[in-house]
């Protein structure tokens, strides 16, 4: 099958992010296992998900993991002018839901997989596909764990196929989403002297959080990042019924990401801290006062790749790029990167057009993805 066939298939799947991937992940299993090539599922605790991985090559050190998700993001309310789960060809340009984000570097990776038999690796390529990674990255850590307990060698290096247009990815900022929920006293707002206001104290709480980023920035830059420095933003506030009524319930979202240095659960564990005195004291006077912090998500850690690693000359090298960047969005890089292996961002297609309506890729960023795991193939083979 051509690059494009194999990518018309899989974005066919509709599988958006915490939704069952057994059909498409099905579909890869086969198509691999179709090359003689053994494969192993890594499911989820009630089997309605799973990751995948292989081996292509020998048994030794120094392998390369070819990472990708094949969950995409809805497509609710956007406004797509072709049916976003079937390809559509317009001149070259590919569109589809998860064309660019990131069904386009499997197929790529599918694609080569002949090529990656046949040749005479000297060491191996691994294929690493997940699930739900678009609602916080959720299945790498327990692929990643598998594919290390999985295999008496031991790989370098992942490259995980994000939009970059094949430009070399070496860092980004570790990210987590949290929610806040603060529970005070309701009664008539003439009354507030005995009152608890859920809203009154969330604003507290909010202001922690912007001095708490303020001081974060003139601590700790890295200018390989814009902004140079960790982030906090409180995205959604809702609380209150009424003008004249203390509001008893407030719950407020925010996000963090942090530049390499800082370290989330470090800022996490301040701003706690200060919940539990802000909730003590404020229990005497109202006793039911609680704060409750729930994390969305397990926090991704952050992508810190050196200039200088290896893994950043062998990209250039297959990928015929010789510059680097950083990027802003969250990926399982850094949970690659965190697990020890010389990790790097590198894939077909923009960041620009992934979640938005009428995503896209070339067929021009597909072939030349090609043409950079075939290199790949043949730098393992030296
Ligand atoms: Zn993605």
């Amino acid at each position: 099958m051509t690059v494009k066939e194999i990518l018309a298939k899989l974005v066919s799947f509709p599988v958006l992010g915490g939704e069952s991937n057994l059909s498409i992940i099905h579909w890869i299993q086969n198509y691999i296992e179709n090359f003689g090539i053994q494969t192993t599922l890594v499911p989820n605790e009630d089997g309605t998900k799973a990751s995948l991985h292989c081996r292509i090559g020998p048994s030794k050190n120094g392998g390369v993991i070819l990472s990708g998700h094949t969950d995409v993001v809805p497509v609710e309310g956007q406004d797509w002018h072709t049916d976003p789960f079937t390809l559509v060809d317009k001149n070259g340009t590919l569109y589809a839901r998860g064309s660019a984000d990131m069904k386009g570097f499997v197929a790529c990776c599918l694609a080569t997989l002949p090529a990656m038999v046949e040749a005479d690796l000297k060491r191996p390529i691994y294929f690493a596909f997940t699930y739900d990674e678009e609602i916080g990255c959720l299945a790498a850590p327990e692929l990643i764990e598998h594919i290390k307990a999985s295999y008496p060698e031991q790989a370098k290096y992942a490259i995980i196929g994000e939009p970059s247009m094949l430009e070399p990815v070496i860092g980004k900022k570790g990210i987590c989403y949290v929610q806040t929920e603060v529970t005070g006293s309701a009664g008539h707002s003439s009354g507030i002297h005995k009152e608890v206001s859920a809203i009154h104290e969330s604003t507290h709480l909010i202001l922690w959080l912007e001095n708490k980023m303020k001081q974060l920035s003139q601590a700790n830059q890295d200018e390989r990042f814009d902004p140079p420095h960790s982030t906090i933003h409180v995205g959604q506030i809702k609380g209150g019924v009424a003008t004249n009524i203390v509001a008893d319930y407030t719950r407020f979202e925010w996000d963090i990401r942090v530049i390499p240095h800082d370290n989330i659960h470090t800022i996490f564990d301040e701003f706690f801290a200060y919940c539990k005195e802000r909730e003590k004291s404020v229990q005497k006077l109202f006793p039911e006062f609680t704060i409750t912090n729930t994390l969305l998500h397990p926090p991704v850690p952050a992508l810190d790749t050196k200039p200088s690693d290896s893994i950043v000359a062998l990209t250039q090298k297959i990928s015929g790029k010789s510059t680097w960047k950083t990027v802003a969005f969250a990926a399982e890089a850094g949970q690659f990167h965190e697990a020890g292996y010389e990790s790097i961002i590198c894939g077909p297609g923009s960041i620009e057009q992934a979640h938005r309506a009428n995503e896209f890729t070339t067929q021009e960023q597909l072939d030349r993805c090609v043409t950079m795991l075939e290199n790949l193939v043949t730098e393992l083979s030296k």
